[in-house]
């Protein structure tokens, strides 16, 4: 039903296998190769006490032999010592191994997926990566702890109980097993179905996540719109088809052990026929008998187990299949080889002629200017004209189809891209906050900010303003996406953090309805004194910035339709005119309503509501 479901490939179950195993279990191999050792110990005890069965009958309790009564119990005693020892050992190995190996696959899985393009994760939802990163992740850890160990013992069993069954009597261990062949059939029509089964429950498993991560992002959205019974019905009809599906596979993952069980009865009885004949004229004794019955007994276990696995590797099989395919996914937006590390000498920005679609729908088209070293140039167009998608070229979130940026006669392309992406400071309607203190999102990590620098910051963001009536000032908590600060403090914390950053080269997306009056020219003093002196390139909704901007480029339809200064473009009377008379009003003209160029520092605006 998703889109999801087309997109991994089936691979086949030993190349996935040994990837996982050299990519993630290699290094521990003396630990796993000890816990093996364990494991064929624990699971040989089961044939151990099989054969012990046939002394304690012939010798004690046929025979009468008082003496062999010592030795026999020791022997049992340590059998199930040595078993129940070799368990915890092996498991202990095995859950650290298990702990490890999927945290370092979360580890890459996430600095993996943090590398890949921004249009891969336009197409794949955070829910989806969430689901990969964690649970599938955890899902192949906690398989290949309790699966692959089972596996193990229960094969080690298996071999050791035959061995004894077979030394007993061969003839009667082939009547007993005649019918294993035929369970090889069955056992792979099923792993067919139980393997297509799972992967549909995996990617319903994953819409769930990305559903419920939309309900409480849009919290507020479903409640101001009375949408929870809408989201409720959403969400149990994939819950229903999960119950649907969980029966159909748990079906699957029965009907061997079912057919296991069949095939012991018809063995059981055909051994019981031959046997029973061969005691009662003497040819066996009891105490063989026993021993081999018991192994018969014991090796059903084990084997019904090993049959009841192949539905569970099917489902190992499909996260470790999606999870290969993520890793499979590579980046297009890479640092060419022996990309420079030196950022260019001037910050100087030159588009030129560049061209981006998005799918069939062009945005971009042969657009090409220059934005001058450590001046301010203002773009400005309807609204999707293509500006945010130009500051995403010019930090290459998106490469363009065509055309190139220039930075500093560098093209962008050839330059390493942490040194590219570390000469720009973004600072767009919705800077992201993340859910730490203050301080923490201004700073990101940085531990060399001196308490002078950090004051100068603040003050210069207007973050000293309000900082104070915080409960725990630059210690309190921001929230969830800064959700306890309004929207113009959160301006101003993305000011501070790129003033901080003090890069060359500064993009602003200017907010508009976003901010009141009084905290709107708050924000413009501060982002005044963060432009000042920076190459900058301005998504201008601002009066004042558009006037005083070194230069305005006006963008129709990803186009340039027209550049120059402000006094240029109006007394041109063309696109700029007009678009400067239907966004400002006519009044704007005559400048009678400049009201965002005063100086805003006697509005330290703690005005605005919190966003709720
Ligand atoms: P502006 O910032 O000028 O309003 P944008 O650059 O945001 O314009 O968008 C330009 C056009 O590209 C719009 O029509 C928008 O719908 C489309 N667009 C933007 N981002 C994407 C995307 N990730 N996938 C598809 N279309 C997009």
């Amino acid at each position: 039903m998703s889109r999801r479901e087309t997109e991994v490939p089936e691979a086949a179950s030993w190349p996935l296998f040994k990837w996982l195993w050299m990519s993630y279990l290699n290094p521990y191999k003396w630990k796993v190769s000890i816990a093996f050792a364990m494991m064929a110990l624990e699971g040989s005890m089961m044939g151990l006490l099989a054969y012990v069965l046939k002394p304690m009958f012939d010798r004690i309790f046929v025979g009468g032999d008082a003496e062999a009564l010592k030795w026999v119990a020791l022997a049992i005693m340590a059998i199930f010592l040595t078993r129940g020892v070799s368990g915890l050992v092996q498991k202990r190995i095995m859950t650290w191994v298990g702990e490890v190996s999927t945290a370092q696959m979360r580890r890459d899985l996430l600095s993996h997926v943090m590398a890949l393009d921004s249009s891969f994760h336009n197409d794949h939802p955070p829910g989806h990566m969430i689901t990969r990163v964690q649970g599938d992740a955890a899902g192949i850890g906690a398989v290949w702890r309790s699966f692959v160990l089972g596996v193990g013992r229960d094969i080690i069993a298996v071999i050791s109980l035959t061995v004894v069954a077979v030394s007993i009597d061969w003839r009667w261990t082939a009547i007993a097993l005649i019918g294993a062949p035929l369970l090889m059939v069955p056992i792979l029509l099923v792993q067919r179905a139980v393997r297509s089964l799972s992967k549909r429950t995996r990617d319903l498993g994953t819409d769930i996540t990305v559903r419920m991560d939309e309900i409480f992002h849009g919290i507020n959205q479903i409640k101001l719109n009375a949408l929870e019974d809408y989201q409720h019905r959403r969400y149990m009809t994939l819950q229903d088809e999960i119950i649907d599906l969980s029966m159909r596979t748990q079906l699957g993952r029965s009907i061997i052990p079912l057919l296991v069980d069949v095939v012991t009865a018809v063995g059981f009885v055909g051994v019981l026929y031959f046997a029973g004949g061969e005691i009662i004229s003497g040819n066996k004794t009891v105490g063989e008998f026993m021993s081999f019955f018991t192994s018969m007994l014991l090796v059903f276990e084990p084997l019904r187990r090993l049959a009841g696995l192949a539905g569970g590797w099917q489902a190992f099989a499909t996260r470790l299949e999606r999870v290969k395919h993520l890793f499979d996914t590579k980046p297009s937006i890479v640092s060419a080889p022996g990309a420079r590390t030196a950022r260019p000498e001037r910050p100087e920005i030159r588009i030129e002629d560049v061209s981006l679609a998005y799918g069939e729908l062009p945005v971009l088209n042969h657009t090409a200017f220059v934005a001058e070293a450590g001046k301010t140039t203002a773009l400005v167009g309807p609204s999707g004209a293509g500006k945010s998608t130009l500051f995403n070229v010019i930090t290459r979130l998106i490469d363009p189809e065509d055309g190139r940026v220039v930075i500093g006669g560098v093209p962008a392309k050839d330059i390493d891209l942490a040194t590219l992406r570390g000469m720009f400071a973004v600072v767009t309607q919705d800077s992201l906050l993340f859910d730490e203190t203050l301080r923490e999102n201004i700073t990101l990590g940085r531990t060399d900010v001196t308490d002078e620098e950090m004051k100068t910051v603040l003050d210069a963001a207007h973050v000293s303003d309000f900082v104070n009536q915080l409960p725990r000032g630059l210690d309190s908590d921001v929230g969830a996406r800064g959700s306890l600060l309004s929207g113009g403090q959160r301006q101003r914390v993305a000011i501070a953090r790129a003033l901080l950053r003090d890069t060359p080269i500064l993009l602003l997306d200017e907010a508009t309805s976003a901010l009141d009056v009084k905290s709107e020219a708050v924000v413009q003093a501060a982002l005044d004194r963060l432009s000042k002196g920076r190459t900058t390139i301005v998504i201008a909704h601002r009066l004042s910035t558009v006037r005083d901007a070194d230069k305005i480029v006006v963008l129709n339809q990803g186009q340039v339709v027209e550049e120059g200064s402000h006094e240029e473009l109006l007394a041109l009377g063309g696109a700029y005119a007009e678009l400067y008379r239907t966004q400002f009003g006519s009044d704007a003209i005559e400048g009678k309503a400049d009201a965002d160029a005063q100086s805003a520092d006697d509005e330290a605006g703690a005005s605005e509501a919190p966003r709720s």
